[in-house]
């Protein structure tokens, strides 16, 4: 169902998703950047602001079409609503004659997501196969046996409503279009909006991808769109794709990073990598998590808590007894870059990276995946391994 909206629908939009218990959140202005936090109305979204990315910086403006839309993926991700940064996997207290449980006091409540770009929707679609709501391994097809999947993320992936919005302008880092993840949504959303910019005033385009988005629709008894609108959004999000200003090229880059394990930019991204774990954190995709179990100092109680972790702390790869496995920078820096681009093909049959561009954007040193997979590219051939390297063990 394709609908024609104009902001005040969105505003009943929103009042719809309210009142079906949704607690909204998007993005909004917060310490001189865009975060995903809880919003009251349509009021909190950024409308009028952009922003300019480049390697290690980000800058908000005013945008100079005062698109209501016009803003690019932000500080930090969705991936925070749905895997939370802390949560409690149990608790315990002591009792006369043992431990007893204490009841959970995880609630998942019904979210609405107002705003999510492509790269985000698709990020958060290789949450849902990493956490067991897609199907089994890649090399195991087939529903996953519901022990492998992880039922808090499920709790709240299900309850939640996502209104995506398709891009008509790319962010200074963005690079979707050619890791094959936006700027169109074709799937994983509720919702789809495109702006239409107008002389006076913009209208939206709303799509629905689901049963529920459209009820929502049908609730709204908004306009159908007419063939026009639909191919302008069309051509609109088309020439945002063609605009990208970065670009990953994907073909055999799993087999071009095994061939390159020992290329020497690795070394010298070393150089310049805080190991500050940035990168990581902002990813929408990165899922790793510590466990830390705790009890209180007279033993009364105990907690287990799940918490993000990143493959850059040293930490990461600590085994008992034998120390570290990656404890340079450079084996923890290929780590990262390879898992996201390589291995997770093993792993999960598609690329880690979505392109959304904020590890570039919110790197310290401003290290570029997609300059770091060009210049190994370009170097590809030119280096011939040694024997050592060809005997060389990952660490
Ligand atoms: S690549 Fe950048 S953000 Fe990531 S750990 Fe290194 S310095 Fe930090
Ligand atoms: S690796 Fe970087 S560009 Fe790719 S999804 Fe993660 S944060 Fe976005």
């Amino acid at each position: 169902m394709k609908c024609l909206a104009r902001w005040d629908d969105l505003k009943r939009l929103l009042t719809q998703l309210k009142a079906r218990g949704h607690a909204l959140h998007g993005p909004r202005l917060k310490g001189g950047a865009l975060v995903v936090d809880e919003i009251g109305s349509l009021d909190d979204l950024p409308a009028g602001w952009t922003d300019t990315q480049q390697p290690g910086s980000y800058r908000l403006r005013g945008h100079p079409e005062n698109l209501a839309f016009g803003w690019h993926p932000g500080a930090d991700s969705w991936k925070r609503l749905l895997l939370p940064s802390q949560s409690t996997i149990w608790e315990a207290r002591r009792t006369a004659s043992g431990f007893e449980a204490i009841p959970s006091r995880n609630d998942f409540p019904f979210m609405a997501f107002l705003g999510m770009r492509a790269c985000d929707v698709a990020g958060m679609l290789r949450l849902d196969t990493v956490f067991g709501l897609r199907g089994g391994h890649p090399t195991r097809p087939g529903p996953r046996p519901s022990t492998c999947i992880d039922p808090a993320y499920a709790a709240r992936r299900e309850r939640a409503f996502v209104v995506g919005i398709q891009c008509i302008e790319a962010g200074g880092n963005c690079f979707c279009g050619s890791v094959g993840t936006g700027p169109r949504i074709g799937t994983g959303c509720d919702l789809v909006l495109t702006e239409l910019p107008g002389e006076r005033e913009s209208c939206f385009l709303l799509e629905s991808l689901s049963r529920a988005g459209a009820e929502i629709l049908e609730a709204l008894a908004l306009p159908g769109a007419h063939e026009e609108e639909i191919r302008r959004a069309a051509r609109l999000v088309e020439a945002c794709a063609s605009s990208m200003p970065r670009f990953l090229d994907a073909s055999g880059i799993r087999e071009l990073l095994e061939r390159q394990w020992e290329n020497r930019r690795w070394d010298e991204t070393a150089g310049r990598c805080l190991t500050c774990g940035n990168c990581t954190m902002v990813c929408p995709t990165c899922f790793c998590s510590d466990i830390l179990d705790e009890t209180d100092l007279e033993g009364l109680t105990a907690r287990r808590t799940r918490v993000w972790d990143s493959c850059f702390s040293l930490e990461f790869t600590y085994v008992h007894g034998g120390g570290n496995v990656r404890s340079s920078a450079k084996a923890r820096y290929r780590q990262w870059m390879a898992h996201k681009l390589a291995t997770w093909l093993d792993q999960f049959g598609e690329m880690g990276c979505v392109g959304c561009g904020r590890c570039i954007t919110w790197c310290p040193a401003g290290i570029d995946i997609t300059e770091e997979a060009a210049v190994i590219r370009r170097s590809d051939g030119a280096h011939a391994p040694s024997a050592e390297e060809k005997c060389h063990v990952r660490p």
